[in-house]
C-alpha cells in the first residue's frame, strides 16, 4: 500500500517539477506538452508491466517469473510465494491421496469407489478379477451394467445394503462365491467390498460332511448295539444264544473304537504342527514286522512276500508305521482268498538324481477303477462302502496315509487296474534315508539289489 502511495507521489512530483522548470523557462504550453509526456512515459511502463504479468498468470510457473519493477514486481513475488505454497500443498495432498490408493489397492477384499449416480469412480485390481472389470475402461460406467448378475441388480435397487449379498461368479479360475457389501458415504456415493468365500464355504461344507459321516458311522455300530440291549433285556436267550449276541456287541464296539482310534490319528496329524521326534528305523525290521501282521490278519488266505535292501529311514516311527500298516492292511483286506500281496522296500538310483528309496505294497486283489483314485485319500471316500465295513474299514486309512507322508515331504503313488490289484507306493528322498552301504549310481533305476533281502513266512 505504501510502496503504491509512494510511487503515486513520486510520479506526480516528477510531472509537477519538470512541468514547472520547463513552464518557467519555456512558457505554459511547453510545460503541459513535457508533463503529458511524462504522464505517457509511466502509463505506457505501467501497461507493458501489467501485459507480462497477466501473460504470466495465465500459466504460473517458478522458472519464467517476468521482470518487473516497483510495484509489480513486489505483487509477482507475492504471487510466487502463494504459487510455491500451493504447490507444496498440492503435492502434499497427491502423496496422501496415492499413498491411500496404494492401501486400497494392497487389500485383498475388492473395492469399488461409485458416486451418487452409480457409475464406478475407481476399482482396485482384486474387485477388477472377482467382477471381470477393467480398471481403466470401464470407469464411469454403470456398475449394475458391468456387474450383469440379477441378485446384485436386486441389491442395488433394493437400497438396503444392511445385510452382504452372496454371489456366484465364474471366475478365471472357477467358480467363485463372493460375499458382496455396499457401504453409503458422503453425498450419495457408495462403497462396494467384495470378499471371495469361496474356501471357507468349501471348508464349511467339508466340516458339515465330516460331522455328517462321523455321526453315520458311530450311528449304525450304536443301533445295532442298541437294538441287542433291548433284546437281551426283554428275551429269554439260552447261553450259547447270548455269548453269541455278545460277540456281536463286541463286533461293533470294536467298530466304534477303531473309528475313535482312528478320528484321533487324523485329528493329530492334521492339527499337529510341530515337526514328530524323528529316529531311525530298520527297514528290514520294519518290512519284517509289516508282512507278520499281514499275515496275521490274512490267516493263511493269501500268499504275503515281502524284500527290503538294507539301510534305515528317518522319521516318526508312530506316524510311519501306522501309514505302512494301513497300507498293508487294505492289501490283504481287499485281496480275495488265494492273492497275493507284496512288500517291498528298495533303495533306486535314478540316472538323472540322488538315490532315493521307495516302499510299495502290491495285491492281486480286486483293484480300482481310475476315477476313484484320486478321491481315495479323502476322509470316508470308500469305492464299496458295503465291502469296506464288512472287511473292519473306517474310510479313513488312507487319509491317515496322505497326511502321515506329507509330514514326511513324501506322497502316495497309487497304480490300479480293476480285477488285476493295485500297488501303492511312497519315495523318500535321499534326506531321510541312512543307507548302509556307500551308494553307487549303477544308472538301472530299479535294478536288483545285491543285499535285497527275502523274508519268508
Ligand atoms: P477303508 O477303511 O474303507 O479301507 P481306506 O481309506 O483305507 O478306507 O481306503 C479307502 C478306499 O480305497 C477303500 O474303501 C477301498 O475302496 C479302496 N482301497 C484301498 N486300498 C485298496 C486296495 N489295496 N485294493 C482295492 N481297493 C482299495
Amino acid at each position: 500500500m505504501r510502496a503504491v502511495l509512494f510511487r503515486l507521489i513520486g510520479v506526480i512530483a516528477l510531472m509537477l517539477v519538470s512541468a514547472g522548470l520547463v513552464g518557467w523557462w519555456f512558457g505554459p504550453l511547453p510545460a503541459a506538452f513535457v508533463a503529458c509526456a511524462v504522464a505517457l512515459v509511466v502509463i505506457g511502463a505501467d501497461t507493458a508491466a501489467q501485459l507480462r504479468v497477466l501473460a504470466w498468470l495465465k500459466w504460473p510457473r517458478h522458472d519464467n517469473i517476468p521482470t518487473a519493477r516497483g510495484v509489480w514486481a513486489e505483487m509477482l513475488y507475492r504471487a510466487a510465494r502463494q504459487l510455491r505454497l500451493w504447490e507444496t500443498r498440492v503435492a502434499h495432498e497427491e502423496d496422501k491421496l496415492k499413498r491411500f490408493i496404494e492401501a486400497l489397492q494392497a487389500s485383498p477384499n475388492g473395492v469399488i469407489l461409485m458416486d451418487a449416480s452409480d457409475q464406478i469412480d475407481w476399482c482396485n485390481d482384486t474387485a477388477a478379477a472377482h467382477f471381470g472389470l477393467d480398471p481403466k475402461r470401464d470407469l464411469r460406467q454403470h456398475a449394475v451394467h458391468l456387474i450383469r448378475n440379477p441378485e446384485f441388480f436386486a441389491y442395488m435397487g433394493s437400497k438396503r445394503f444392511d445385510e452382504p449379498l452372496l454371489m456366484r461368479r465364474n471366475g478365471s479360475y472357477g467358480p467363485l462365491l463372493l460375499s458382496v457389501q455396499i457401504i453409503p458415504y458422503g453425498e450419495g456415493e457408495k462403497l462396494l467390498l467384495s470378499r471371495d468365500v469361496t474356501q471357507v464355504e468349501r471348508t464349511e461344507a467339508m466340516r458339515r460332511d465330516f460331522v455328517a459321516n462321523v455321526s453315520h458311522e458311530i450311528k449304525t455300530p450304536l443301533t445295532v448295539i442298541a437294538g441287542f440291549v433291548e433284546s437281551l433285556r426283554t428275551l429269554e436267550f439260552s447261553t450259547a444264544e447270548r455269548n453269541h449276541v455278545l460277540g456281536l456287541m463286541q463286533e461293533q464296539s470294536d467298530r466304534m473304537r477303531h473309528l475313535v482310534d482312528d478320528l484321533l490319528t487324523l485329528a493329530h496329524l492334521e492339527g499337529d504342527p510341530h515337526q514328530p521326534a524323528e529316529e531311525r528305523m530298520d527297514m528290514r525290521q520294519m518290512v519284517e514286522r509289516l508282512a507278520a501282521d499281514a499275515r496275521a490278519l490274512s490267516a493263511e488266505r493269501h500268499r504275503i512276500e515281502a524284500s527290503a535292501d538294507a539301510g534305515g529311514l528317518c522319521g516318526a516311527r508312530t506316524e510311519l508305521t501306522s501309514a505302512f500298516g494301513n497300507l498293508v492292511s487294505n492289501a490283504v483286506r481287499y485281496t480275495p482268498p488265494g492273492g497275493e500281496v507284496r512288500i517291498t522296500w528298495r533303495v533306486l538310483h535314478p540316472d538323472d538324481g540322488d538315490p532315493c528309496a521307495e516302499f510299495s505294497v502290491s495285491d492281486t486283489g480286486i483293484g480300482i477303477a481310475p476315477e476313484h483314485i484320486p478321491r481315495l485319500t479323502e476322509r470316508f471316500y470308500r469305492v464299496d462302502r458295503g465291502r469296506s465295513r464288512e472287511s473292519g474299514g473306517t474310510g479313513l486309512g488312507l487319509a491317515i496315509v496322505k497326511h502321515a507322508l506329507l509330514r514326511h515331504q513324501s506322497e502316495l503313488r497309487i497304480s490300479s487296474q480293476p480285477g488285476l490289484g493295485s500297488t501303492f507306493s511312497v519315495r523318500f528322498p535321499l534326506a531321510r534315508l541312512d543307507l548302509a552301504k556307500p551308494v553307487q549310481a549303477t544308472g538301472a533305476s530299479d535294478a536288483p539289489q545285491a543285499d535285497r533281502e527275502s523274508i519268508s513266512a
